[in-house]
């Protein structure tokens, strides 16, 4: 007799799942690891000793690193890994970082232990900063751009490149993995908090998130959908959003008022807040 044919459900032969783990660095950053078969890459690794560790531990090769802005705390571990390990380190085009081989522009697509990443460029906390999505994976390493329910600073860019930015990730599915290069989250629902009190997602969102904290977890990855309900930089355009950035800067803003002019009242209130 012959056996049936194999279930439509099942893994294609030799087909491993990507698992994807948060490897804590410094104080609050997440260098992001993926591992597929014994196969590694890494996102912004700001140091190399966590890593190192980890690939030794697991007898896992690192084959790629992926950066998405030159800050230190970035790309800090990239020359300690490749002296190591022989990985590819993949940054943006215009990164004055030197240490990259391949240099990526706006529309580039990365092959990732057997994922397709697109890159998206996403000026505004420096002017090199790029994203890497995966529609196949749901994922988007999004570095220092966007945060859990906040945003990063304007080091380089300007409020409209940040506001810009901030829209085309906010415009990928719901359903998108929001994985993030810092544990910022519960100071940023403070914030989120202080401009929309009344928004009851945000409410709940504090709560799983304390309770995560107090558990010793990450609050990352999100999703893009909980960052549409509950991150105010999201939700320039929201009634509530704009009042309270008017009550805060009442001379700042015309009327009707314009998003871009709502998300840099909110960046500079963050910054002092
Ligand atoms: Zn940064
Ligand atoms: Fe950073």
């Amino acid at each position: 007799m012959t056996p049936p044919s194999a279930s439509q459900d099942a893994p294609a032969a030799g087909a491993a799942a990507l698992h994807i783990q948060p490897v804590p660095a410094f104080r609050d950053n997440y260098i992001w690891l993926l591992e597929r078969g014994g196969r590694v890459a890494v996102v912004d690794p700001g140091e190399a000793v966590a890593v190192l560790q980890l690939l030794a531990a697991h007898q896992w090769r690192l084959d790629t690193i992926l950066l998405t802005h030159h800050h230190n705390d970035h790309v800090g571990g990239v020359s300690d890994l490749v002296r190591a390990h022989p990985a590819r380190v993949f940054g943006p085009a215009n990164s004055p970082f030197d240490a990259i081989d391949v240099r990526l522009r706006e529309g580039d697509t990365v092959a990732v232990l057997g994922t397709t990443f697109s890159v998206m460029t996403v000026p505004g906390h420096t002017l090199d900063h790029i994203a890497y999505w995966s529609a196949e994976q749901a994922a988007v390493f999004c570095g220092d751009t966007l945060f859990a329910c906040g945003c990063g600073r304007l080091f380089e860019g300007s409020a409209a490149q940040m506001a810009a930015s901030l829209g085309r990730l906010g415009g990928l599915p719901g359903d998108t993995r929001v994985y993030c290069a810092h544990e910022y989250t519960l100071s940023n629902l403070r914030f989120a908090l202080a401009v929309e009190p009344g928004n009851t997602d945000l409410q709940q969102r504090r709560e799983d998130c304390v309770e995560l904290r107090e558990r010793g977890l990450p609050t990352v990855p999100s999703t893009i959908a909980l960052e549409r309900a509950t991150n105010p930089f999201l939700r320039c355009e929201v009634p509530a959003v704009q009042a309270a950035a008017r009550n805060h800067r009442p001379d700042a803003l015309g009327t009707p008022a314009d998003p871009v002019g709502v998300f840099g009242v909110l960046r500079g209130w963050k910054d002092r807040y």
